[in-house]
């Protein structure tokens, strides 16, 4: 596995940073995943503005550096032979020679780029799916969910409690209202229309989250970006959790609540459908 760091493509074992470093001291970092589907980034733009909102809301610049981002995934993809998986990209604040709570300017921020192979799931996705089970837990989390931070141990605590009760997903609440997931966003299905969250500082927003909607609307189906209450989680016709990874998920338990009659929903296969078609066309080029 070749990766990149500050500069130098090298083998991931010679690849090291300092223990100085902020990502590691203060989580004082943030980060992307970007599928690769057909040796190509998927939805770059979209993942490098968000990168960059992410980079401006923690203060951190990389003007200095002028990194072309293009080229460094496509010479990282080329190098690993890289057709279908992601990219993972952290950016720290780098490792100043005194741990300071204070954001200090000088120092040189650290660059990784990771490319990560995986067996695709999309086509399993669509062809058996697998209906998951999710549970809820309160949101315990700060309250810059908008910035994707590598702050993540209350994502990582709720997701080990969906483990332990051999669910997929932990859903994050506030209140009454549904925020998240651990590491997806949250859609429901009620009478024909798609609903989802608003963006706010409580969740991410979400590439694939982005992309249901503008698919949705491109097929005429009604969204509606609105708070959700777990009342209407637990009683939706349909819930999915969208990521990069996880591409389009249909959850058929949420807690101890069968959603709809307990099979997967008949948008599910419909958005499915449309979010292969759009790989397909933009691929086959
Ligand atoms: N919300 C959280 C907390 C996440 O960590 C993620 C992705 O990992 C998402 C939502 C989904 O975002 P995307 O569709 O850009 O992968």
């Amino acid at each position: 596995n070749i990766v990149y760091l500050n500069g130098e493509f090298l083998p991931i074992e010679q690849a090291s940073i300092s223990v100085m470093d902020r990502g590691f001291l203060f989580a004082d970092s943030v980060y992307e995943v970007i599928p690769v589907y057909a040796g190509r980034p998927f939805r770059l733009v979209q993942h490098i503005e968000r990168l960059n909102r992410s980079l401006n809301a923690i203060r951190l610049s990389l003007s200095d550096l002028n990194i072309q981002w293009n080229d460094l995934f496509s010479e990282l993809i080329s190098q690993n032979n890289l057709q279908q998986g992601s990219l993972y990209l952290q950016v720290t604040r780098g490792s100043p020679s005194k741990r300071d709570h204070r954001l200090a300017d000088e120092t040189q921020p650290t660059v990784f780029i990771k490319a990560d192979c995986l067996a695709s799931n999309s086509s399993k996705t669509q062809n058996e799916p697998e209906a998951l089970k999710v549970i809820t837990v309160d949101d315990f989390r700060w309250q810059r969910c908008d910035i994707k931070s590598t702050g993540l141990l209350a994502n990582c605590l709720a997701r080990q409690m969906a483990e332990d009760q051999q669910a997929s997903e932990a859903i994050f609440i506030a209140g009454e209202q549904v925020n998240e997931g651990s590491a997806s966003n949250v859609f429901i299905v009620e009478q024909g229309v798609i609903k989802t969250p608003p963006l706010s500082n409580n969740i991410l927003g979400g590439i694939t989250r982005d992309l249901v909607l503008e698919m949705a609307d491109n097929n005429g189906w009604p969204t509606e970006q609105s708070s959700i209450r777990l009342e209407q989680l637990y009683h939706a016709d349909e819930v999915w959790l969208t990521s990069s990874s996880r591409e389009i998920q249909p959850v058929t338990q949420v807690d101890d609540k069968t959603i709809g009659d307990g099979a997967i929903g008949p948008l599910w296969h419909k958005i499915v459908h449309e979010f292969a078609d759009f790989k397909q066309r933009l691929f086959s080029g």
